[in-house]
């Protein structure tokens, strides 16, 4: 653990992963089955690409801060569970190896950041500072490296 860093969570959909480039790998067929609860699609979390500049934005954050990955898995879908952990062991696994958590209530975490698209899953509840990655303040990795270093 490291005392001196301020601790940063990062959430992964719309924030590292992009949600959309998994779906696009998806069939119609499948897609229409699953229509209305598309995150349940087994096997979808692990198609998912990383979104522009984050692996390099992690890997400048991590210079200052004390960083984990704090995300939420659908609970019907088990495999996003297996899924998410499989991608961050193989875009990120020299930042958050081991630094990891999933959960349905974010706001029991204690830290200085979270940077997050959404308020959902105790985003909007966090004890620290919420940045709103999509946000008009938060567009996208540059503007949060310019905030946050
Ligand atoms: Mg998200």
């Amino acid at each position: 653990m490291d005392l001196e860093k301020k601790r940063v969570f990062v959430d992964m959909d719309n924030v590292l992963v992009d949600f959309q480039s998994g779906l696009d790998q998806i069939s119609e067929e499948i897609k229409k089955e699953y229509d209305g609860r598309l995150d349940e699609i087994p096997g979808l979390f692990g198609l998912m690409k990383p979104l522009p500049g984050a692996i390099e934005a992690m890997h400048q954050l991590q210079e200052r801060y004390d960083l984990f990955i704090l995300s939420t898995a659908p609970w019907k879908n088990p495999s996003a569970w297996s899924d998410k952990v499989k991608w961050v062991t193989k875009y990120l696994d020299d930042v958050f190896h081991k630094r990891m958590i999933i959960t349905h209530r974010k706001d029991l975490c204690m830290g200085d950041y979270l940077i997050d698209d959404r308020g959902k899953n105790g985003t909007s509840e966090f004890k620290g500072e919420w940045i709103q990655f999509g946000a008009d303040r938060f567009p996208d990795w540059k503007s949060v490296l310019e905030y946050l270093l």
